[in-house]
């Protein structure tokens, strides 16, 4: 198998196309040849760059140099850029959420069959350093036996750009941000989903949603809460995880936070003050009574997603990201919206 880099061409070269540019620099296994934008500043940055700014989409599909396409544009045009891509024989990358929906991704994933050409989305945030940590204190099972756990992302600044906010390009924070959520929840919590009540909101009027709590029940009978806020003027923790024995809190991105767990000489509760009234059930534990310790952090190279799509393009590993995973987080989705417009909770598998 010939280690020459495969070439590469990024589709939309805007804020997250910059950033696989960046990301790619330097990699052995893949060489940005060039970008294609329909911006003429952001095809003046790709030249500045010292990269080729291919004039149109079917001059990146024309070249024969390369070899994968990567598509970082609005969420809209995916699926016909993917499926233009695979049909003319590139291997693609595509940015998430993969689609609009369902539909779109099973036309995407029979051209990729059809053209035996690999097709695998950009699930970035499973290499994470915060869920990752994640995995591994529930791996460790150091807080007893795990029964719920929150995942959320909140900001104050509402949708930022321009397309986010709108429906037909596919935004909102469901598709935005839920995707990234849910796509690395089902890897730490095992087994069916049966039952999801999704609430969006709209604080600010928007066409499509702002944000959304969503609750999830596993056939084991652990719950999550899964959050997204862009109208949240105060920090809540990113993760909660609930065990019978401990705790695991991490508060931000910087991985600020650590585990409370039992410890040995906890006597009987005596009553705090609490409010306009006394609770010996909310009295907080003593010292000797519980363990406190700080995060097994898990460190990680996200570039490790595009080492493995190579070696998968090449058929030497499975992709890390299959089609059946990001197919399931589709349906999740589409459950969650329509859980919001029936206001009920839905069975989901
Ligand atoms: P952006 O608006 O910054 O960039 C999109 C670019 O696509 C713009 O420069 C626009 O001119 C260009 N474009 C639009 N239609 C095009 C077309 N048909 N052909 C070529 N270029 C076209 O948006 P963004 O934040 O970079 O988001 C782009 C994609 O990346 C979205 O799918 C988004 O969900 C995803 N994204 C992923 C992550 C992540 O962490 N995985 C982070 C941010 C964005």
């Amino acid at each position: 198998m010939s280690s020459a880099p495969l070439g590469l061409a990024i589709v939309g070269f805007g804020g997250m196309g910059h950033e696989h540019q960046r990301k790619l620099e330097g990699m052995k296994e893949l060489v940005v040849k060039g970008t294609f934008d329909v911006k003429a500043d952001r095809q003046s940055l790709a030249l500045s760059l010292g990269l080729k700014a291919y004039p149109t989409f079917q001059a990146v599909l024309a070249d024969p140099g390369v070899a994968v396409v990567l598509i970082a544009t609005p969420n809209d045009s995916h699926k016909h850029l993917a499926v233009a891509a695979l049909t003319a024989g590139k291997h693609v990358i595509c940015e998430k959420p993969v689609a609009l929906n369902t539909a779109e991704l099973d036309e995407i994933v029979a051209a990729s069959k059809k053209a035996d050409r690999l097709f695998m989305v950009h699930q970035n945030r499973r290499w994470d350093e915060d869920y990752l940590t994640v995995k591994k204190i529930l791996a460790d099972g150091t807080l007893g036996k795990f029964y719920h756990l929150e995942s959320r992302v909140l900001g104050s600044r509402g949708i930022p750009g321009d397309w986010r906010k709108v429906e037909r390009f596919g935004g909102g924070m469901m598709l935005d941000w839920g995707v990234h959520l849910l796509d690395r929840l089902v890897f730490l919590i095992p087994g069916r989903i049966t039952q999801i009540f999704c609430k969006l909101n709209y604080p600010t009027g928007q066409e499509v949603d702002e944000g959304f709590h969503l609750f999830l029940t596993f056939e084991g009978g652990q719950t999550a809460l899964v959050e997204v806020g862009t109208c949240h003027y105060q920090p809540l923790p990113l993760w909660l995880v609930l065990g019978t024995r401990g705790t695991a809190l991490i508060k931000d991105w910087s991985l600020e936070g650590g585990i409370v767990a039992v410890g040995g000489r906890e006597g009987d509760a005596k009553p705090i003050v609490a409010g306009a009234g006394l609770t010996k059930t909310m009295a907080p534990r003593t010292e000797a009574g519980e363990v406190r310790s700080p995060l097994p952090v898990v460190k990680s190279d996200v570039r490790d997603f595009y080492r493995n799509f190579v070696r998968a393009a090449q058929g030497l590993e499975a992709p890390l990201v299959s089609n059946d995973e990001v197919r399931r987080i589709m349906r999740l989705m589409e459950t969650a919206f329509e859980s919001h417009r029936n206001g009920q909770a839905l069975p989901f598998e």
